[in-house]
């Protein structure tokens, strides 16, 4: 009598120690599962309720354009232009952070355990289903571990080969297994639970603002006498690049080579012009504008539409920095560069409703 307790003792004593080894290795791939999670969810979530966020490349790039001129710094214009893509990662890492951080709201701390509290489900489940296949087929050990792990393969990482050393352990009692095991996840997943209370978004190893600024990516290549970046959606898209509204050339700091004024013309414009641009300051070679494309890469790269259309934003621009501007490039609007006098009265509130008009999803309030 004695004898079969002291088996039977030393048998619930390893199916124990099995089963903490087993959800000791399962806590990690768990954190990893859940913070790849969370972060894919916020990013949908964001991307739901943000007017910046629920649109197209177009859409986010308007709503930077409005911020900044909310801002009216010229500074983060100055980013803007010069850093365009590195500007669009921080802008969305930003909304991230307000979005993530905030103390007094724990958006971030309800999405991990809402996330745990699912991945801990699935876990039972693959337990319970295991149990009952090795049951039905009298398996042992070893089946078990395959069957469990088969079942979360999907969702988590937790290779069956690195439960090779646990594999050939006497567990008769499949059933108790399966209560050893919900008992040894359960404190595995409250230490996780009390990982996840702390806010910060350094432990995600795919951060949300990283998924974001990828799907809302695209070509970063820049209008060569604009800067305005092409808004395909596709970054080493066939054809070429382009963009529905070109700027003042002196946003990108062009100048008339006879006078050394700043153009304050728009591309689009200039392109229906019989004006010409030099290639470099040491070439004498002229290119006709209406043959942009005879300078080769990057011009021939552009496709840039004759177009009259112009946007009130960047002439308000122009008008709103125009100081700063012949500071940053050392020339001035004079003589030839003189800014038209009819870009000096548009209001900013005009230029913004111009931009809101075109694209409605920016207008709202977020
Ligand atoms: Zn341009
Ligand atoms: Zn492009």
């Amino acid at each position: 009598m004695s004898y079969s307790k002291g088996i039977s003792c030393q048998g619930a004593t390893s199916i124990t120690t099995f089963a903490d080894f087993l959800c000791t290795k399962l806590s990690a791939p768990l954190r990893q599962a859940v913070y790849d999670k969370t972060a894919i969810d916020i990013a949908s979530e964001m991307k739901s309720k943000l007017p910046a966020f629920n649109g197209n490349r177009l859409n986010l790039e308007n709503s930077i354009l409005v911020y900044l001129a909310e801002k009216e710094d010229f500074e983060e214009y100055k980013r803007y232009i010069q850093l365009t893509k590195y500007f669009f990662e921080e802008f969305i890492k930003q909304r991230v952070d307000d979005y993530c951080l905030d103390k007094n709201n724990p958006k971030l701390k309800n999405s991990l355990n809402n996330s745990l509290d699912s991945f801990h489900t699935l876990v039972l489940s693959a337990i319970r289903d295991a149990t009952e296949v090795t049951k039905d087929r009298r398996g042992n050990v070893s089946l078990w571990l395959d069957e469990f792990c088969r079942r979360l393969l999907q969702h988590l990482t937790l290779p069956r080969d690195d439960l090779k050393s646990i594999e050939h352990q006497e567990v008769t009692d499949i059933e108790f297994l399966k209560e050893a095991m919900s008992k040894a996840l359960a404190p595995v997943v409250e230490n996780l639970k009390q990982d996840f209370a702390v806010i910060d978004l350094e432990p995600f190893s795919r951060k949300p603002h990283e998924i974001l600024a990828e799907q809302l990516g695209g070509c970063w290549e820049k209008c060569p006498f604009c800067t305005a970046p092409c808004t395909n959606t596709i970054a080493g898209h066939d054809g070429k690049h382009s963009v529905p509204f070109h700027r003042p050339q002196a946003v990108a700091g062009w100048y008339f080579h006879t006078t050394d004024n700043l153009v304050p013309v728009i591309c689009s414009s200039l392109v229906a012009s019989d004006k010409h641009y030099r290639l470099s300051v040491s070439e004498d070679r002229l290119i006709p504008y209406k043959k942009y494309w005879e300078g080769g890469p990057p011009y021939s790269d552009w496709r840039i539409t004759a177009d009259m259309s112009e946007q009130s934003y960047w002439k308000w621009f122009v008008c709103r920095f125009k100081t700063e501007l012949e500071e940053l490039y050392g020339r001035k609007f004079e003589g030839y560069g003189e800014i038209p006098s009819q870009w000096e009265n548009i209001p900013k509130d005009n230029a913004l409703r111009e931009l809101k008009k075109l694209y409605p999803s920016v207008s709202q309030k977020e």
